[in-house]
């Protein structure tokens, strides 16, 4: 199989063969191109349009040819991917520079503390936090589903391997004590999937960790009246209470058509991540053009609204800052 990074590079090259007839880049100019891959997820999740907002800032700062600008020479494409999980594998193999990753698994590959459901990455560096994530279990419009414990003998999602929200349904069902021969029928199916099969009425629910709002979620709650249900017993108390990297999070009163009052949920954060491996002045750049572009970032989506660059350079970062990260927060005075 041709990996993305192969796919990408044949793609650039052949854009900057169309361009030749107006603009031949000079010998230096080419020499100096770097192209780079940042793994996201599902093409209808959030993770898509991190992926991608950053390569715009990137490319926006991108001067060759214009005399004014940042002649940093950086090519950015950003692919539909599994999803956390396969970001972080993908990093550590060098077929990916960035990738978006959940804050749970950040720090699990990071620490190797759960080897059977994340790559132990030592060399894993974040870059920075981005939106919040939280944990939904959505359930088909008459489905008798209020808990998650309701989800046994009941056809349920647990999501395509190398997904972030395969690995949090894993955690949650240990933690409830459900097997996935509890579940009537168990699929790994991907994001982009679940909530046609859900309306479809091929599965009763799916779990999925993805920022608000978001467009597949809608096309369940909104196309088919599915539901977000609470999850706040013991047990996610529990999960908030003993670990770094959950917390409790409210999807509010009217995101979705069916929600009519606040939704309360455990959740993590998306992270953008890269390797030790990865050279520094173009992590430096990279970072530079999110951040001087921040207010053309977070009219993106409007999960982005909010973001505010003092917690994007610490909050759910568990594995070290990259230096190419660290020496831009220093010059802004930030660290
Ligand atoms: N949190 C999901 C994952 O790690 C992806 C969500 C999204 O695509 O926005 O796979």
């Amino acid at each position: 199989m041709i990996s993305i990074k192969a796919l990408m590079m044949a793609t650039a090259a052949a854009v900057v063969g169309l361009g030749v007839a107006t603009s031949v880049p000079s010998e230096a100019e080419a020499q100096q191109r770097r192209f780079i891959a940042i793994g996201t997820g599902g093409p209808t999740g959030v993770y898509f349009v991190v992926g991608n907002a950053i390569c715009r800032m990137i490319h926006k700062e991108a001067a060759e040819g214009r005399s004014e600008g940042r002649h940093h020479g950086i090519r950015c494409s950003a692919p539909s991917t599994g999803g956390s999980t396969y970001n972080i594998g993908q990093i550590s193999q060098g077929e990916l520079d960035f990738g978006v990753a959940q804050s749970d698994w950040q720090y699990h590959a990071y620490n190797g503390t759960a080897p059977d459901r994340v790559l132990p990455v030592p060399e894993l560096r974040s870059v920075f936090s981005v939106h919040p994530e939280p944990y939904h279990i959505i359930v088909a419009n008459g489905a008798e589903i209020e808990s998650f414990t309701d989800l046994s003998g009941k056809r349920f999602n647990i999501g395509n391997p190398g997904s972030g929200q395969r690995g949090t349904t894993e955690v949650l069902m240990a933690a409830h004590g459900i097997n996935a021969g509890d579940f009537a029928l168990a699929t790994e199916l991907t994001s982009t999937e679940q909530s046609k099969a859900l309306c479809d009425g091929k599965i009763d629910a799916y779990g999925y960790t993805v920022g608000v709002p978001n467009s597949g979620v809608a096309v369940a709650t909104d196309g088919c009246d599915a539901r977000i249900i609470n999850l706040n017993t013991d047990v996610e108390q529990g999960l908030v209470a003993e670990t770094p990297y959950y917390a409790f999070a409210t999807i509010p009163a009217g995101t979705y058509k069916t929600t009519s009052e606040d939704v309360t949920t455990f959740g993590v954060m998306a992270t953008f991540v890269t390797s030790q491996a990865v050279d520094a002045d173009l992590v430096y750049e990279v970072v530079r053009a999110v951040f001087e572009n921040l207010d053309d970032f977070r009219r993106l989506h409007p999960a982005f609204a909010n973001l505010d660059p003092e917690k994007m350079i610490g909050n759910g970062l568990s594995a070290p800052l990259h230096e190419g990260a660290v020496r831009y927060y220093t010059e802004r005075g930030w660290m």
